[in-house]
């Protein structure tokens, strides 16, 4: 046997964030998140809950989120994890389908403000261990925010 260790050889490292949470469809129309609606009890959760929280159910209808939602809270991140560059900005976003989804926002520091209405967009959350960017989902300012309910 050779003395030589040998060296491990590095599993390719993600660029696409979770293909079964995030859908950004190649003929170009706008991307959306998977919600995923369980066939017995109709509880809908982001992401998928195998088996149901609700039921203990295992089946589920994959339902496209609303692409807008209202910031519920945000936090500006100065000190992040390997591979962030920091300053980054987080938030909860809730959807009119009333999930909770936490989740890096797009935009300058100290623009976001609680009940914000935000959109859904797509890009690099940070980079992997081969140096490339990953993509997920993100949030920023919605161009048009949706009508006001009340
Ligand atoms: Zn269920």
């Amino acid at each position: 046997m050779s003395s030589e260790k040998k060296k491990k050889e590095k599993e390719p490292d993600i660029t696409f964030f979770h293909p079964d949470l995030l859908e950004v469809p190649q003929d170009g129309s706008l991307p959306y998140l998977k919600g995923y609606r369980c066939t017995r009890c109709g509880q809908l959760d982001f992401p998928k809950l195998n088996p149901c929280p609700g039921c203990w159910g295992e089946e589920f209808d994959m339902i496209p989120l609303s692409r807008q939602g209202k910031l519920y809270s945000f936090a500006d991140i100065h000190i992040g994890q390997p591979g962030m560059n920091t300053p980054y900005i987080v938030g909860y976003v809730d959807l009119p389908e009333n999930i909770r989804i936490f989740a890096q926002l797009e935009g300058e520091l100290g623009s976001f403000f609680c009940d914000q209405a935000v959109e859904l967009t797509v890009g690099p959350i940070r980079m992997n261990q081969d140096g490339l960017p990953i993509t997920s989902y993100k949030f920023k300012k919605a161009a048009v925010p949706e009508e006001r309910k009340s």
